[in-house]
This record gives structure tokens, C-alpha cells and sequence, in this order.
């Protein structure tokens, strides 16, 4: 798929303000510094579509974007931030469930990890609820020009193997510093997307 359009249409914190047609949307959810930022700048082709967060935490929004004028992409707030008050972190769950337990045309919230690192609790967490809500099924491990190609293959397992995915769950590596994996990840989304289009 090659994305030829991508447009920022709009922040919500509750669901009347999400976009009210019934277009496909595919979320984007991870820790907060994983990389989302600049994995949805990459695939859109855009320098600044998605804020690359100079302080982690100031994005507490779900934002929509979209694409193609066929599809929504989806970004979500990062979770994992130290320093967060109870209260915070309370609304960010309640955003968030609101989000993904009722939203008609989503189809797939992919899940960012660090490619370097153990998933931590709370992405085994995340997991779990997109499992609980059929919203699994793709994983891209971020930083990947961090590791060698022998602990990047290491880490993919151990990644799977942590969250527990399901058989046909996919986990894709990818790199925003060197521009890898995108092609793969954009031929997933256009899967993911053609599926639905076609139900
Ligand atoms: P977000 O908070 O998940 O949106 O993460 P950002 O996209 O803002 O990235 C967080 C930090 O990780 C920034 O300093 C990025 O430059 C860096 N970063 C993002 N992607 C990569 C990558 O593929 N490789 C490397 N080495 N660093 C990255």
C-alpha cells in the first residue's frame, strides 16, 4: 500500500469528539517513548504529523488521522510515564477503554514495544485487553537498528513468548532511524484494512 494522503482531523478525550463516520481505523498504542511518533511519521511520509515528544507525557489525546480518505490511523496515548498521579493514570484508563471497548470501525489496535527490552507489565497488560476485546493480532518491535540481527531474532521470540500472542498474531520489526520494516508493516495495515472493507 502506499499511503498518499495523510491528514490530522482532530484530538479527542471523549466520544463526542471522535470523527463521526463509520471509516476503518487502525489504533496505535505503546509506552510512551517507544517510537510511535516516528513510526507514524515514517509511514505517512510526514516530518511532523505525529509529535515526536520532547516531554514525554504531554500527549494525552487520541488523535486522528486520516488516510488515503479511505482509513483512519489512530494514535493513542503512551502509557508508562513515571510521575503520574493516581488520577491521571485513571483517566488515561477510562480514555482508553472507552476508546477501544466501543469504537464501531475499529479493526486492529497494533501494539508498539521496545525491541530491546522485556515487555514490561503493563504492555503484557495492554495485550491482554486487546486479546480481550479481539483487537490483537500485530506487534512491531520499535529501535530495531538497536541490536544485531541474531538479538533482534532473539528478542522477537522472547516478545512473543512474554505476551503471550495468539498463533496468528504477527510481530514485525522496525526501525524509524533507519527507515526498515515499513514496507512490511504498511502491507499489514492494507491486510487489515482490505478485510474490513470487504465485510
Ligand atoms: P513516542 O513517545 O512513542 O511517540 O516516541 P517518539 O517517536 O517520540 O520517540 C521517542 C524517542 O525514541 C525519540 O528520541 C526518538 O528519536 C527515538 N526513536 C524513535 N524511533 C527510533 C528508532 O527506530 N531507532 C532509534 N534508535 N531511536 C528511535
Amino acid at each position: 500500500m502506499i499511503i498518499k494522503s495523510a491528514e490530522f482531523i482532530g484530538s479527542a478525550v471523549k466520544p463526542d469528539q471522535y470523527p463521526e463516520d463509520n471509516l476503518p481505523e487502525i489504533a496505535f498504542a505503546g509506552r510512551s517513548n517507544v517510537g510511535k511518533s516516528s513510526l507514524l511519521n515514517l509511514l505517512t511520509n510526514r516530518k511532523k504529523l505525529a509529535k515526536v515528544s520532547a516531554t514525554p507525557g504531554k500527549t494525552r489525546t487520541i488523535n486522528f488521522f486520516l488516510i488515503n480518505n479511505a482509513f483512519r490511523i489512530v494514535d493513542l496515548p503512551g502509557y508508562g510515564f513515571a510521575n503520574v498521579s493516581k488520577a491521571e493514570s485513571q483517566s488515561w484508563g477510562n480514555m482508553m477503554e472507552t476508546y477501544l471497548s466501543k469504537r464501531e470501525g475499529l479493526k486492529i489496535c497494533v501494539l508498539l514495544v521496545d525491541s530491546r527490552h522485556k515487555p514490561s507489565a503493563q504492555d503484557v497488560q495492554m495485550y491482554d485487553y486487546l486479546k480481550y476485546y479481539h483487537l490483537n493480532g500485530l506487534v512491531i518491535a520499535t529501535k530495531a537498528d538497536k541490536l544485531s540481527k541474531n538479538e533482534l531474532n532473539k528478542n522477537l521470540s522472547m516478545i512473543r513468548r512474554e505476551l503471550d500472542m495468539e498463533k496468528d498474531d504477527v510481530i514485525l520489526a522496525e526501525s524509524a532511524l533507519n527507515k526498515t520494516g515499513v514496507d512490511e508493516v504498511l502491507a499489514s495495515i492494507d491486510r487489515i484494512v482490505n478485510i474490513s472493507s470487504e465485510v
